[in-house]
């Protein structure tokens, strides 16, 4: 391993949003061939406050990827997940929108497919125990779909868009834009957005002395 690359770990400490005492923010660069460099960024407070997300560091602009999913070729294409990025699926009329709990994550089409399925499974189950038909089709009919679709049988597109520009889908049959401010003003971020430039890098995690473990 090169120097260079065994040195993109470090740590920067923020106040804890719950409880205020000093956090310690952990930053673990890695790379995604063909892709570029990413952040891993994980703080573990004791008073339970947990945080984990991902930085795409080579791009930073408001983004819209979209892959029309064809089959099995693009059931495999990696996905970028960050917490600022909104997933849908328009032919499903299903968005994932972030939120207080959202978490960031590094998968392929088929993940995002069997993660949507599962909570379309849950919500049909609701809908059957609340005695409402209508809803219990509809949810039932999306599964059968999302289904369909990972077993190369049904086409769907997938979208994300990440206003933080943090989020990817990676193929080469993926169309990409710059979302406009005001298509990104639109998009919810999750809870917590770190303003790089004015954190205060604390220490040099590569120094072995100081170099945290979980
Ligand atoms: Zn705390």
């Amino acid at each position: 391993m090169s120097e260079e690359s065994s040195c993109r770990n470090f740590v920067t400490t923020i106040s804890c949003p719950l409880c205020h005492e000093e956090l310690i923010i952990n930053w673990q660069g890695d790379d995604i061939p063909y892709f570029g460099e990413i952040m891993y960024i994980t703080a573990r407070c004791d008073c339970s406050f947990r945080f984990a997300d991902t930085m795409i560091l080579t791009q930073r602009d408001p983004v819209h990827y979209e892959l029309k999913v064809e089959g099995p070729g693009d059931l495999s294409s990696r996905v970028v997940r960050s917490t600022s990025g909104t997933i849908r699926i328009p032919e499903l009329g299903i968005d994932v929108e972030p939120g207080s709990v959202s978490e960031s994550y590094v998968t392929n089409i088929e993940g995002i497919m069997d993660r949507i399925l599962d909570v379309v499974i849950t919500a049909t189950k609701w809908a059957k125990e609340d005695g409402d038909e209508e809803r219990t089709a509809k949810g039932l009919e999306i599964q059968q779909m999302l289904r369909d679709a990972m077993d190369g049988k049904q086409e769907l597109t997938v979208v994300i868009e990440d206003p933080m520009g943090n989020s990817a889908i990676i193929s080469d049959r993926a169309v990409s834009r710059t979302l406009d401010p005001k298509e990104a003003a639109e998009l919810k971020t999750g809870m917590i957005v770190f303003d790089t430039s004015s954190s205060e890098m604390e220490m040099d995690a590569c120094d072995p002395d100081h170099s945290i473990t979980d």
